[in-house]
């Protein structure tokens, strides 16, 4: 299946969180868009692997994209090696996407830090012609990186007010992490409502950008424009 957008991040949900409306934009665009989850979520305090496949399942029907994997490495376990480089090369050579998506490259979960670096890499090294696995070579054109855990310094914003509704109801399809009871507010950060907190997070980037609802991107590389007087909108 050739890709336009292939998002890779570590645990299932991860993607929803950070970037899902802007998945399910794409989606709405058009685009062919997939996700990659390198580990089963086994680790996690509640539910288990199982359960978190049928979550994502129903979260992949709600946001309507049309691949999903997973790699099946250790959860709590994921760490910089050739061989899972190699094996997300693989699927970059499967998929052939235009657009990489990777968690943002300062983590303070270990698994989400070496996922932003698997990717980033096994992007460089699927383009390489003689790399020793099966495929035609394929470098994405552009990797960014969502970024709306952190204070970090974005590099652009997406209005997703037209998806908003469905990115939550994307992440309510956790049902073994986010159901509401209070011991499901104390996973993501301890007190913290989920729902509320996505909502009040994309409400404030959007702010930055006049729109109601948005989500945050960073990208490490500069952009070049030829006519700076057709840029987008950047704050208001
Ligand atoms: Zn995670």
């Amino acid at each position: 299946m050739k890709l336009d957008v292939l998002a890779i991040a570590a645990h299932r949900d991860d993607v929803e969180i950070v970037c899902g409306g802007t998945i399910i934009k794409m989606v709405d665009l058009g685009k062919k868009v997939g996700i990659l989850d390198l580990t089963e979520g086994e680790m996690g305090t509640k539910g288990n692997a199982e359960e978190r496949a049928l979550d994502a399942e129903r979260a992949s029907q709600i946001m309507g994209i049309h691949y999903r994997e997973n790699l099946k490495l250790p959860d709590s376990g994921v760490e910089v090696t050739r061989e899972n480089k190699l094996k997300i090369a693989r699927v970059i050579r499967e998929t052939r996407p235009e657009l990489v998506i990777l968690q943002y490259w300062i983590q303070r979960h270990p698994d989400h830090l070496y996922s932003s670096q698997l990717g980033y890499d096994a992007c460089y090294l699927a383009g390489l012609k003689k790399l020793e696995i099966d495929g035609e070579p394929h470098r994405p054109r552009k990797i960014i990186y969502g970024s709306s855990f952190l204070d970090a310094r974005h590099s652009f914003y997406v209005d997703i007010t037209g998806q908003m509704d469905r990115k939550l109801e994307a992440v309510r399809a956790y049902k073994s992490q986010f159901n509401g009871s209070p011991e499901s507010n104390r996973i993501y950060k301890p007190g913290t409502d989920i729902f509320e907190f996505i909502t009040i997070t994309a409400m404030h980037y959007g702010h930055y950008v006049g729109v109601k609802y948005a989500e945050a991107f960073s990208i490490k590389e500069n952009i070049l424009i030829d006519d700076p007087s057709a840029m987008p909108v950047t704050s208001i």
